[in-house]
């Protein structure tokens, strides 16, 4: 019996056909005579009568039927009785009268039911990864991430841009995570590192001549997986010569725009535009969800001459006093303010002041240690309008717009700010080069360290690094970081003085990256490029939170596979062979990675 159709492409004009379908059961309904079975394939689910006086053999076949058995079914096309069409599926105007059914393989009873897998655990999904890919979820998923791949290659390769391949087994590359390892057996001793991304590889194509490169690249960090990360990931990297910021940026709003139309979303460009300052200022957050405003504001002018001792002490200090208005929030309860007040503790703030603004006063714990001008100058400054909650944070300054910006985040789904139709896109541009790392109490690369600064501040590579700008960039989309990128150095004497700057001595440098200083000896272009993630995009189309429902076989946040058990053991010959030796943490109980 070959198949002659897919099920979910009957239709009415098929009425009278004989034809073949093969799949999957998905269930069955035993009406003492008659046996209906919904029948289910890639492209849906067609129904399936089968009669005991017409196909008697049919008939008791099908009575043996269960959920996932996988048949092939022949039969005529036929109009359901009218009390049994249903409007809501393609095919439900019809229904095949049976006449012959092989069953091709049966199946044990599934451990969760496919058409609806979404409240199954997910470690049990994982598990069972083949079969949660037979559900209308993963199936819609794995579709619309292959139709954008689609778009990104017809995109990209309109433009002129060249598919190119990098190695996975090469040197570390510095994108910030730690490093999966290969350990080489020809050379004991030494290690591959699985590219972070092909960051150096892209820019040595550059330096190769091939102006205009992309790849939808593999990358693997070994990180402590937040909720939305994965040990390996997929991104649209981009690699481009001659061109300028704009260059970049204005080719990845028109593929931004691309990859989502063809999946039936409209992006409207040109995206918006802030300096990353310009971010912070505003919105607390380098990656600001602009589909509302709610906006912060400085009140450093309305606190100048406080006798308030929190306050004046931030200031003394060179902090700031950043508040924002949330209109109609004064009807938060005491409870609700004592929440937002504990999430801004959490999020690493002293404290969170606030006011509700009532016609004749403010009403604040602390209102009694500001004075009536201070009063007046901050309803002047936040525009307070009797009904609105005030909320300020007196901090250094990336903390305290940080801490605003999560709340910000926060108060938006509480109060349904957002508008989840809307789609706004943003570029942020003007990251700083370099960042303060606190803990580790040393200056790293805000990006990775082949950004090219500024060229205006060059001058305060070595005197002032924290204030060069970088010519780095990122792209928003509704308050997620879908690309980032920047223009690279390209000669070796700015590369060397950005390499000492995050205090690499040269000799490590040279270790590192000797191969690509010399390259930059040798008429390397001026060049820049970006890197998308591909995952998140595709999730934010399919409207799923996790990258892991965009991925066909995606690890658990404690990076297991749990289908097939990896990470796994090896034999000890195994290890003999690669000359490693294990050296085991005394107290680590052996776990069951296979999970379930
Ligand atoms: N390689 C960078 C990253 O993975 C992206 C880029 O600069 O193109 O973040």
């Amino acid at each position: 019996m070959t198949r002659t159709h897919a099920c979910g492409a009957l239709r009415g004009d098929h009425m009278g056909q004989t034809v073949t379908l093969a799949g999957w059961v998905a269930s069955t309904r035993d009406h003492g005579g008659l046996i209906f079975v919904d029948l289910r394939d890639r492209e849906g689910i067609a129904q399936i009568g089968f009669e005991p006086t017409a196909a008697p053999d049919a008939h008791a076949r099908a009575k043996g039927l269960r959920a996932e058995y996988v048949v092939a079914v022949t039969g005529e096309v036929t109009p359901r009785p009218p009390a049994s069409v249903n409007p809501n599926l393609p095919t439900g105007e019809v229904e095949i009268r049976a006449t012959q059914l092989e069953i091709l393989n049966p199946a044990k009873t599934p451990p969760f039911e496919i058409a609806d897998s979404s409240r199954v655990d997910e470690t049990l999904r994982l598990k069972y990864r083949y079969l949660d890919l037979r559900g209308p979820r993963m199936q819609r998923n794995l579709r619309v991430r292959h139709q954008m791949a689609q778009a990104t290659r017809e995109f990209l390769d309109r433009d002129g841009f060249i598919e190119i391949e990098t190695p996975l087994l090469m040197r570390a590359t510095p994108e910030g995570a730690r490093d999966y390892l290969v350990p080489a057996r020809t050379r004991p001793g030494s290690f591959y590192a699985l590219p972070q991304s092909p960051q150096l590889l892209k820019q040595l194509l550059m330096v190769g001549g091939i102006e205009r490169y992309y790849q939808m690249a593999r990358c693997l960090r070994d990180e402590d997986l937040r909720a939305d990360r994965q040990p390996e990931f997929t991104q649209i990297d981009i690699e481009m010569s001659f061109v300028q910021q704009d260059d970049v940026l204005d080719l990845s709003e028109a593929l931004t725009r691309h990859v989502f139309s063809k999946v039936d979303i409209d992006i409207p460009v040109p995206f918006a535009r802030l300096t990353y300052q310009e971010a912070m200022d505003t919105y607390g957050s380098d990656k600001p969800d602009t589909r509302f405003e709610l906006e912060l504001l400085k009140l450093d002018d309305v606190f100048g001459q406080t006798q308030f001792r929190v306050f004046s002490q931030v200031l003394t200090a060179k902090g700031t006093i950043r508040g924002m208005r949330l209109p109609g929030g004064s009807s938060l309860s005491r409870r609700e303010l004592d929440e937002l007040e504990s999430a801004a503790r959490q999020a690493g703030a002293k404290g969170l002041a606030w006011f509700q603004v009532n016609p004749d006063e403010l009403k604040s714990p602390i209102a009694k240690f500001l004075s009536a001008d201070e009063q007046a100058a901050l309803r002047t400054a936040t525009g307070a309008e009797p009904g609105d909650l005030l909320l300020l944070v007196a901090d250094k300054f990336p903390l305290a717009c940080e801490v605003l910006g999560r709340l910000r985040l926060d108060l938006a789904r509480r109060f349904q700010l957002i508008d989840e139709s809307k789609w706004h896109g943003l570029r942020v541009t003007d990251w700083p080069l370099f960042t303060y790392n606190d803990e580790e109490g040393r200056v790293e690369p805000m990006h990775h360290p082949f950004s090219s600064p500024n060229p205006e501040d060059l001058g305060m590579l070595d005197t002032d690094p924290l204030r060069v700008r970088g010519q780095v960039y990122d792209l928003v989309l509704n308050g997620a970081e879908i690309a980032s990128g920047s223009i690279r150095i390209h000669r070796r004497d700015i590369q060397e003085k950005v390499l000492a700057a995050i205090d690499m001595p040269a000799e490590e440098a040279n270790r590192r990256f000797g191969f690509l200083l010399e390259a930059f000896q040798y008429g390397a272009p001026p060049h820049g490029g970006i890197a998308f993630g591909f995952d998140r995009m595709v999730a934010m189309a399919c409207g799923e939170d996790s990258i892991r429902d965009v991925i066909a076989f995606p690890k658990t946040a404690a990076a297991v596979d749990p289908l097939t058990g990896a990470p796994a053991e090896v034999p000890p010959e195994v290890l003999d062979e690669l000359h490693l030796a294990l050296k085991l943490p005394p107290a680590q109980e052996k776990e069951d990675t296979r999970g379930g």
